[in-house]
């Protein structure tokens, strides 16, 4: 590609209302334009980063044994009244109406398409597995679409879900599609991290997230490196702690009048929050129910929710119930007399000799022991984690090694083993080897294609602008021509190696523009092109061309002659 016929949209501004770097740094080096919230244009160097990513993710699935199909944007509502999903998912939802009155959506992901697509095309066991795939435009009326392509409204995913005869067979291909994205992120040049992930409204049950760890991103991972430990902290787990061995102390009531939260209690009676409890009351699929944590924990409510004797969505219980069904205030409730179910978490269940709210309005307990005092319902894991929590995996370590961090994640993958839930609700069914027909497990495996570009560069960047992984870079050389229009030499030079470096088929832009130096320079280091060849009439005199790689500080010289040679180790080299 010749610059001087090329869309070089670079900014010198920084975009006011760009909040991340990979959001500005895609709008300055001219790979995106926004239309509207939510919504970009992809701009020729963004669209060729973007079609890179593509290519390597085909790839990868073509060779892990997947098929390519491509399945319509805009989904009927029948399909999603099937499946139970029309009612269940909210505002994401774009919901419209054709010319005949009859309802349809924007497709913000395909399980109802290809499972009605299974239910059809496969018959009997001998077909399977199949996993299908499509890299195709998403639309989800995201809450908060922000961060330019990183959480944007409509974006290009890669979807892709199998269909089995058995769960052995799902755990094979999750298996498989496990490898291919390791290899893909790996290929794509990205630091990433395989974390344990909570299924979510998709249902289901084993599931893992492909996080690009950066400060930027919005999930929280507590991650262990001497256990290689890493979880979502909707799901992290800590050890549980070993049961107190305090000998218990006599119950007493203290007065508390005015006092309600943990840290009044704790500096009332002179106590560090850990030796305190929270009750909380949520409401229960059968009445309500009490969720006890440490003092200074916090509730967990993708665990909560997960509890058959807990209502999801998680719902607190108002005053009003609270006053009607248990005669009680919010600020002095305990586990101590409550006749409803009380679940504890492992933390507050190991305290000895705690403190909690009395049931009665400015009361407060201490020395209270749960064998003694209590009726527990059942002893769970309640609480997000936090760092310094020694991890699940440690067994009997708590060196420091041991100890949880929380690190920020983007998530740019997620493999799910959905189970029977589409193919039940949609009579995905087929015959096994007996002749007896069974309802296919499924999997499905996402990748968020456009946003593995943000993501990409949130990792490699510096002051100057993006640092492409060699992979996906819109250009792997540049050719910087100072004097281009003047010089007859520099043109024939310039002219002759951009056309050898294209028969090389290496992606290469020749900056013939008739502009300073300084400024195709800038435009290159912003558009983070690996590799930089500076031709100029002294170089030229000298016999020599300079290089530059985009990640080194220095430039050095190379002769004219070897250049060819030095060239190829150079790129092969990245
Ligand atoms: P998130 O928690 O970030 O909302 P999700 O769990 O809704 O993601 P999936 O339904 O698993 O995402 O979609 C598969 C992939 O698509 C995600 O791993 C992510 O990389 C990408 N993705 C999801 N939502 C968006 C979005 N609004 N903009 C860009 N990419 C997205
Ligand atoms: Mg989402």
């Amino acid at each position: 590609m010749r610059a001087s016929q090329y869309l070089i949209a670079t900014l010198k501004e920084t975009p006011a209302d760009a909040e991340i770097i990979s959001h500005q740094l895609m709008l300055r080096a001219g790979l995106i334009r926004k239309l509207a919230s939510g919504l970009y244009t992809w701009l020729p160097t963004g669209l060729r980063v973007l079609r890179k990513v593509e290519r390597i993710v085909r790839e990868e699935m073509n060779f892990a044994g997947a098929q390519e199909v491509l399945m319509p944007a805009v989904q009927p509502a029948e399909l999603w009244q099937e499946s139970g999903r029309w009612d269940m998912y909210g505002g994401e939802l774009l919901r419209f109406k054709d010319r005949h009155d009859r309802e349809f959506c924007f497709g913000p992901t395909h399980e109802e398409v290809i499972t009605n697509l299974a239910s059809t095309e496969i018959k009997s066991y001998k077909q399977l597995p199949l996993n299908f795939y499509q890299i195709q435009t998403k639309f989800r009326d995201e809450t908060r679409p922000r961060f330019g392509v990183m959480r944007a409204r409509e974006f290009i995913m890669k979807d892709a879900y199998s269909f089995h005869v058995d769960d052995a067979s799902l755990e094979q291909t999750y298996q498989i599609m496990f490898q291919a994205y390791t290899n893909i992120f790996t290929r794509l040049g990205l630091g990433f991290r395989l974390v344990e992930a909570d299924t979510g409204s998709i249902g289901g049950n084993t599931s893992h997230e492909f996080h690009v760890l950066a400060d930027s991103g919005e999930d929280a991972i507590a991650v262990c490196d001497k256990y290689e430990y890493a979880a979502n902290v909707e799901l992290a787990e800590a050890r549980a702690p070993a049961p107190g061995t305090e000998k218990s102390k006599d119950l007493v009531e203290h007065d508390t009048p005015s006092i309600e939260t943990i840290e009044e209690i704790s500096q009332y009676l002179k106590v560090s929050a850990d030796k305190t409890v929270k009750t909380l009351i949520v409401v229960g699929v059968d009445g309500l129910v009490a969720l006890v944590i440490r003092g200074d924990h916090e509730l967990n409510t993708v665990k909560a929710e997960k509890h058959s004797l807990i209502a999801a969505p998680l719902e607190f219980a108002t005053e009003q119930l609270l006053k009607t069904f248990l005669s009680i205030k919010p600020g002095s409730i305990g586990p101590v007399g409550l006749n409803i179910p009380v679940i504890v978490d492992r933390s507050a269940a190991a305290l000895k000799n705690f403190i909690c709210g009395a049931n009665q309005d400015d009361k407060h307990l201490s020395n209270v022991n749960w064998d003694r005092d209590t009726v527990i319902e059942e002893i769970v894991d309640l609480r997000k984690v936090i760092a310094g929590d020694i991890c699940a995996r440690a067994g009997d370590d708590s060196s420091d090694g041991a100890k949880l961090s929380i690190k920020r994640g983007i998530e740019v993958g997620h493999i799910f083993q959905l189970g029977v839930k589409y193919s039940t609700a949609m009579n995905a069914r087929c015959l096994d080897q007996n002749g007896k027909a069974i309802t296919m497990p499924m999997g499905c495996y996402g990748i968020g294609i456009s946003r593995i570009v943000a993501a990409a560069i949130e990792q490699n960047h510096d002051d100057k602008g993006i640092i492409w992984p060699s992979a996906i870079a819109p250009f792997e050389v540049v050719i910087v021509t100072i004097g281009y229009k003047k010089s007859e030499a520099v043109r024939a030079k310039a002219d002759a190696l951009y056309q050898k470096i294209n028969e090389l088929g290496i992606d290469v832009l020749l900056d013939d523009r008739n502009e300073r130096p300084g400024i195709m320079f800038a435009d290159a280091e912003l558009m983070g092109i690996p590799h930089r060849l500076v031709i100029g009439d002294r170089g030229l005199e000298k016999g020599v061309i300079e290089y530059k790689a985009r990640d080194k500080a220095d430039s050095e010289d190379i002769p004219l002659n070897k250049l060819e040679q030095s060239l190829a180790t150079l790129i092969t080299r990245s």
